[in-house]
């Protein structure tokens, strides 16, 4: 059965949550450290600029996310709908609620270029 709370919950598994993920299970691995994320793929979003130049192929910016989970770092693949910072509480969309002692928010941004007025 899936432990409901973890010590450390890091929303998102883009360049940003990786990195902290990594950064901590570096300096103690014996931290409960677990990643949310719904994402099958990790884009590599810096060669996206390349891509539209012309020099470098979209496909070569995508990455299996299970490779890029840290090892030591539990993955729930599951997508965050909800914080509670009072109760230290997540609710996500398939696993319900996630309760932690550390909460590390990396969701990235959501680009609404039709949100810019012509
Ligand atoms: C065209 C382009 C060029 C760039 N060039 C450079 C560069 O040259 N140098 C540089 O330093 N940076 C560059 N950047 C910026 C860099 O790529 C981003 O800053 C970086 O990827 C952001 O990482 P992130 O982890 O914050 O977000 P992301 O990589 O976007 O990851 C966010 C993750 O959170 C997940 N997520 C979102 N919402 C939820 C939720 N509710 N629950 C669970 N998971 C969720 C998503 O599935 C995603 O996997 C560039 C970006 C772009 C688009």
């Amino acid at each position: 059965m899936q432990a409901t709370h973890h010590q450390i919950v890091v929303i998102g598994a883009g360049t940003a949550g990786i990195t902290v993920a990594a950064r901590l299970l570096r300096e103690n691995k014996k931290l409960d450290v677990a990643i949310i994320d719904p994402a099958d793929k990790h884009y590599y979003q810096p060669a996206w600029t390349l891509v539209g130049g012309g020099t470098f192929k979209y496909k070569s910016t995508e990455r299996d996310m299970k490779g890029l989970i840290p090892g030591g770092a539990k993955w729930i693949q599951d997508f965050v709908d909800e914080i509670d910072p009072d109760t230290n509480r997540i609710v996500t969309r398939e696993s319900g609620e996630i309760t932690y002692d550390y909460l590390v928010a990396c969701p990235g941004i959501q680009i609404d270029l039709d949100g810019i007025e012509a």
